[in-house]
């Protein structure tokens, strides 16, 4: 019975990986080339969102954000997350206990010292937004989206 079941964690470890794969050659709507990424966005964003980069921490202005808006994607300008739905996580980096909409973000399996991690990804551009994690705020979602400050714009609502 053990065996049996290492078996199908094998097979799924190895599927989810396949998935992966395809989902960063093909699935999003709005595809470039790395070159043309290279030409449009800053080095750090480029490092972040085309290359898996992660900001240091407390590096990013977006940390500070209390002001009503709309987190949207640096690339493309897909609309991400909300300032209500941000948190202080005390982790230096931009976090929330959800995405504005569930289709505006995609999740991929990822590791991250060799443990499972689940990836998230901007749904439109497939661009490298950060992490979710499952110790979030317990009296909502209990999700706790990290996030790249860099990987985002931020609009406020009276602008
Ligand atoms: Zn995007």
């Amino acid at each position: 019975m053990k065996n049996y079941l290492l078996l199908i964690l094998l097979v799924l470890a190895v599927s989810c990986n396949g998935n992966a794969q395809r989902d960063q050659e093909e699935k999003y709507p709005l595809t470039k080339s790395e070159a043309e990424w290279k030409a449009e966005l800053s080095p750090q964003e480029f490092q972040v969102l085309r290359k898996k980069g992660t900001e240091p921490a407390f590096s990013s202005e977006l940390n500070d954000i209390e002001e009503p808006g709309t987190f949207v994607c640096a690339a493309c300008g897909n609309a991400l997350y909300r300032t209500e739905n941000k948190f202080d996580s005390g982790t230096g980096w931009p976090s929330f206990d959800r995405p504005i909409d569930e289709d505006s973000v995609d999740y991929r399996p990822d590791k991250i010292n060799g443990y499972s991690a689940t990836e998230v990804v901007c749904a439109n551009c497939g661009g490298h937004l950060g992490h979710v994690f499952n110790d979030g705020p317990k009296e909502t979602t209990g999700k706790r989206h990290c996030i790249n400050g860099v990987a985002m714009d931020f609009i406020p609502d009276n602008e």
